[in-house]
């Protein structure tokens, strides 16, 4: 390494899609880059749903022909049942269905960009490795087994140092640009403190693989077999995953606030039960199936970043931003983060100019986007019935698969988002509403302070 010529332009904390699809997306563009990853690969993670935009990023990064040669379960559509039922229930703004059930395809509305009906569920471990190996194919250098301590930042006036340790001996690599993608470790957003907890959400999650379950024990229509389902439960802002990963291996997950999270492990597994039990066909069809992985816990994931770009710098993926995973947005908001972060990088590595405005496209659309999420979030958790109540409505359907989708991006805030929003505050302001007494406790303050 000469004085002003450092190792890679870019340097990219972490292999999961976000940090592998950037690679990949530089790599084709010709960008000398490096990848750190600490794990060797592969290895499990949470998340393995996608949303149809994720698509869009696939597509262009040329690697849908390897989701579909790893035989990945599709995924048309999405299920959410009733805690009192496993039925759609017809519903009425006047709230005379107070429990309701809910789906959609994707292919009722057409995604720009997206020419297939469907998108994936995915292993993650397989389809993290994959990722990774097309970005290395492209050209990215790939560094797996390395565990990125810091970054020094002020280093040099060309250059930033990102510092590891291979065995015993302490390390460090030149760029002129660093990507943090370390996931929910935000290696950067801790060391610059820029890390804000959400106040609000303090979700926590236990979840494991079972073989053999019957995913259609809830489902009232045929084709749902590969659809994701949420199945609320009669518990205060608690709910099930149920995602295919293989045909023969499902992914459940109980996501529960943290004050019903027992302190020990052994009661947390008993609560999982007690969750499931309270969908007594839920529990009847796992009991029947062979539990194949043991239980993982996620805890307190929701958090925010004081800013996700800086000098040289740029957050992109769970260590930019993490919002609820209740619409299973992550890897997609991940890829995207990509998708949107890469040109402004391309172009400041022509123009020299590596200062924190160069970035500032990236930085605006994708708080743009999470804005978007965590008001959708924030209006479904404060208002379970209204989120149905929506989708069953053929005026507001379309609009609200846009959501589903992925497509969040375009607009500062959709119609039909204000349009939620105003009738939650109408809601709110009205004991007598009969809706009134369902409103959800969790995100009363995220939501005033959202429509401020
Ligand atoms: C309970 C729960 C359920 C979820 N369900 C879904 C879902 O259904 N669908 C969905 O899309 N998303 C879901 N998510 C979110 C999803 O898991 C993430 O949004 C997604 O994995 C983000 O990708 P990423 O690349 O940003 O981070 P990650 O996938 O976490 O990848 C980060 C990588 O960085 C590496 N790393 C970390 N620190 C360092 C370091 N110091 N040096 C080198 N490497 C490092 C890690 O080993 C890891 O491989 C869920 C999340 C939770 C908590």
């Amino acid at each position: 390494m000469s004085a002003s010529v450092p190792d890679y332009d870019v340097g990219i904390i972490g292999g999961g899609p976000a940090g592998s699809s950037m690679a990949a997306y530089l790599a084709k563009a010709g960008v000398n880059c490096a990848l750190f990853e600490r794990e060797i690969m592969p290895r499990e993670h949470v998340g393995e749903s996608l949303v149809p935009s994720s698509t869009r990023v696939l597509s262009e990064l040329d690697f849908i022909p390897k989701m579909e040669e790893a035989k990945f379960p599709r995924k048309y559509g999405a299920a959410w049942t009733a805690a009192t039922g496993s039925r759609a229930y017809d519903h009425n703004f006047d709230g005379l269905a107070a429990e309701a059930g809910a789906d959609i395809r994707f292919e009722e509305r057409n995604q720009p960009g997206v020419t297939q009906n469907y998108t994936y569920h995915v292993d993650r471990g397989k389809f993290d490795l994959l990722l990774l190996q097309h970005a290395n194919q492209l050209g990215a250098k790939v560094y797996e087994g390395i565990a990125v301590s810091g970054v020094d930042m002020d280093a040099d006036p060309n250059f930033v140092n990102i510092k590891y340790k291979m065995g015993r001996k302490e390390m460090s690599s030149s760029c002129r640009i660093v990507v943090d993608a370390s996931g929910r470790r935000t290696l950067l957003g801790n060391q610059m403190k820029w890390r804000i907890q959400d106040p609000v959400f303090d979700q926590y999650a236990i979840h494991t693989w079972f073989a053999g379950y019957n995913r259609l024990a809830l489902a009232y229509k045929p084709d749902m077999n590969n659809y994701i389902f949420i199945h609320f439960l009669p518990m205060t802002n608690t709910w099930v995953w149920q995602i295919p990963i293989t045909e023969e291996l499902t992914s459940i997950g109980v996501v529960t606030q943290k004050k019903n999270f027992s302190p020990t492990r052994e009661q947390r597994e008993e609560f999982f039960w007690q969750a499931v039990g309270s969908r007594p066909e839920l529990h009847d069809a796992l009991k029947k199936a062979e539990r194949v992985r043991p239980f993982k816990e996620e805890g307190d994931y929701s958090y925010a970043m004081k800013q996700i770009t800086g000098d040289r710098c740029v957050l992109i993926g769970d260590a930019a931003r993490f919002v609820d995973p209740i619409f299973s947005t992550g890897v997609s908001i991940a890829l995207t983060c990509s998708r949107f972060a890469h040109p402004n990088i391309i172009k400041a590595l022509e123009t020299g100019n590596f200062k924190r405005e160069a970035f500032d496209e990236y930085a605006q659309t994708l708080r743009r986007g999470t804005r978007n999420w965590y008001n959708f979030i924030s209006v479904y958790y404060r208002l379970n019935i209204l989120f149905t109540a929506f989708i069953m409505d053929p005026r507001y359907r379309i609009d609200v698969i846009k959501l589903l989708q992925g497509d969040v991006y375009d607009e500062a805030e959709p119609e039909v988002l204000t349009r939620m929003r105003n009738i939650v505050m109408q809601v709110e302001k009205n004991p007598n509403h009969v809706w009134h007494k369902l409103l959800g406790d969790l995100t009363a303050n995220a939501f005033v302070e959202a429509a401020a």
